[in-house]
């Protein structure tokens, strides 16, 4: 028996391309507030969406020094952010307010 996956944070994206939602395999539910702590450098699992949106696994990208992009493994979204954005919670902010 596996631990469940758990939809731990959810990341609105504009423009009609759906939410990022980012799963977490654990036997308890997470944190939200450690989830948002979690870096981007450990790879987080993180889809496009849910249904009706494609679900895709989404991919980090290192594209310079200064910029990343998370690439979308099924649909090809793209969606950049500077390197400076380090945690789950600053990628949400971020998004949130650009
Ligand atoms: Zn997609």
């Amino acid at each position: 028996m596996s631990a469940d996956t758990w939809e731990a944070l959810f990341i609105p994206l504009k423009n009609d391309e759906g939410e990022l939602v980012v799963l977490i395999q654990q036997w308890k539910e997470p944190n939200k507030t450690e989830t948002k702590l979690i870096k981007l450098d450990s790879e987080p699992t993180i889809t496009h969406g849910r249904y009706p949106f494609c679900m895709g696994l989404m991919r980090f990208v290192n594209v310079s020094e200064t910029k990343k992009v998370l690439r979308c493994e099924r649909c090809g979204l793209r969606i950049s952010f500077p390197s400076s954005v380090e945690t789950l919670g600053e990628l949400k902010e971020h998004l949130l307010n650009t």
